[in-house]
């Protein structure tokens, strides 16, 4: 007879496999796996006030990086500057439908539905009643997790900028500064969100 083990206690260690079961830890506690020492589960302090707060800024932030000037160019008597969103139309018009749809989906549709999960799941775990379609939402924000690709977008820009510099003046648009910011809170997201504690409260909703 095979005794049945508490699940939602079980951990598995990302580098040897190892099956641990985790104790309660309080805060500033880790969970370390007793073959490699690798830190299995470290609780973040106040993780939904600081998710929901990080989510909403980036949200806010979506707004000005895609519209504002990312970069402006004087170069022949004339002055060019070009947003987030002008960039995918210009592709678009040039017939590179496939990277404007690229663009489009990795650097703004994917980031934007994730800040929206990440904030709409922690506004309804502190304000309103624990519904069974968040289960969805966070599956969603896992699955999200991979494909926003804002970062890379960024990384292009200062290849551009490194590029143009000799050969053009270049001025930098206030669109550069939002997609730092919105970087810093996509990057925050990933610290301050407690993947476990989450997964806790949500198994609370089939209790
Ligand atoms: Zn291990």
């Amino acid at each position: 007879m095979t005794a049945s083990l508490p699940t939602d206690t079980l951990a598995a260690c990302q580098r040897c496999d190892t099956l641990v079961n985790l104790p309660k830890l309080s805060n500033h506690q880790k969970a370390l796996c007793p073959c490699c020492n690798t830190v299995l589960h470290s609780p973040k302090k106040h993780t939904l006030d600081k998710t929901f707060a990080i989510s909403f800024a980036g949200l806010l932030l979506l707004i000005p990086a895609t519209v504002m000037p990312l970069m402006g160019i004087y170069a022949a008597g004339q002055y060019n500057q070009a947003s987030l969103f002008t960039c995918i139309v210009l592709l678009a018009n040039e017939g590179f439908y496939f990277i404007a749809f690229c663009v489009f989906i990795f650097a703004i549709a994917v980031p934007a539905v994730r800040l929206f999960t990440a904030f709409y799941l922690t506004f309804c775990l502190k304000y309103t009643s624990k519904k069974p379609h968040l289960i969805v939402f966070f599956r969603s924000y896992h699955l999200l997790n991979n494909w926003a690709m804002i970062h890379v977008f960024f990384l292009g820009i200062i290849v551009s900028l490194y590029k143009l510099v000799d050969i053009a003046d270049i001025a930098i648009g206030t669109g550069i500064t939002s997609i730092i910011l919105l970087l810093m809170c996509s990057t925050m997201l990933s610290i301050t969100l407690d993947h476990r504690f989450i997964w806790q409260q949500l198994e609370q909703i089939n209790d």
